[in-house]
């Protein structure tokens, strides 16, 4: 049996719309004894709500099965002042472990963008000119993820790695990312199965955070052609997946069929 870490943006659903399949899927993984973990980039919302709408859209999960970047950044900045330039919604995942600050802050935190409405006010010329004075006063630099676009019903968006990139050329630092593609990431959702490298298979829709990442760290990864699955992302990129499927429906005939 595998341990079977799902990406959720765009491999079970896009926009809140759910992929083809998705629920049927993940139950039809849990009932050949796979152990899975939720390992998510999504910036927007705390692990509570994530998993409320995975479960609205038929995907049986348990708030407690999913890996969320707050979290993990909480962990990683336990007891140090933060600037967190994040959208409202995961301040709650954050606040468990640091103290949010708008000045005299130890690292700056930038989350994620989206459509709604308060992230224009996230990624403000004062907040990041804000954040550019910290990191100037020798505040370090974090960031939940390094994504450059995201896909959503209406097309691909502009993603948070562009302001991670202009405060890193800007202030001369180098961020460190907390999330996909990082090891350290993936290493903490195996540990929260209990299970190695050798024996898991990441699946996602991002060829290069979710495969490359994923095979990096030793696992086994799967690109799903839905979300802001490309061809071209898929020819140029440096690592070839362990496999490619239309979609989530299709995932629990593979690890089947490769008897993982
Ligand atoms: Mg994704």
């Amino acid at each position: 049996m595998a341990a079977i870490l799902l990406d959720i943006d765009g491999v079970l659903h896009v926009s809140g719309e759910a992929i083809a399949g998705a629920g049927e899927a993940v139950r039809a993984l849990r009932e050949e004894g796979h152990r899975l973990r939720f390992v998510t980039n999504n910036t927007t919302r705390a692990r509570e709500p994530l998993a409320a709408q995975l479960r609205g859209l038929g995907v049986d999960v348990d708030a407690e099965e999913i890996s969320t970047t707050p979290l993990a950044a909480a962990r990683l900045l336990a007891g140090r002042r933060v600037l967190a330039l994040t959208m409202a919604d995961v301040r709650a995942d954050l606040a468990t472990g640091v103290e949010l600050v708008e000045q005299g802050a130890q690292a700056v935190l930038v989350g994620g963008a989206d459509e709604g409405d308060e992230t224009g006010r996230v990624f403000t010329y004062e907040n990041l000119n804000r954040a550019f004075v910290s990191l100037g006063e020798g505040a370090s630099l974090v960031c939940l993820h390094k994504n450059r676009w995201w896909q959503t019903s209406r097309g691909p968006l502009l993603d948070s790695g562009a302001f991670v990139a202009g405060l890193e050329y800007a202030a001369g630092v180098e961020a460190q990312i907390v999330g996909k593609p990082s090891r350290t990431y993936f290493e903490a959702a195996l540990a929260e199965l209990g299970a190695s490298a050798a024996e898991a298979v990441m699946v996602g829709d991002d060829v290069e955070s979710d495969v490359g990442g994923a095979q990096a760290a030793g696992l086994r990864a799967v690109l799903v052609r839905t979300g802001k699955f490309r061809e071209e992302s898929l020819a140029a990129a440096e690592r070839e997946p362990d496999g490619v499927v239309d979609s989530i429906a299709d995932v629990p005939a593979l690890v089947r069929e490769r008897g993982w």
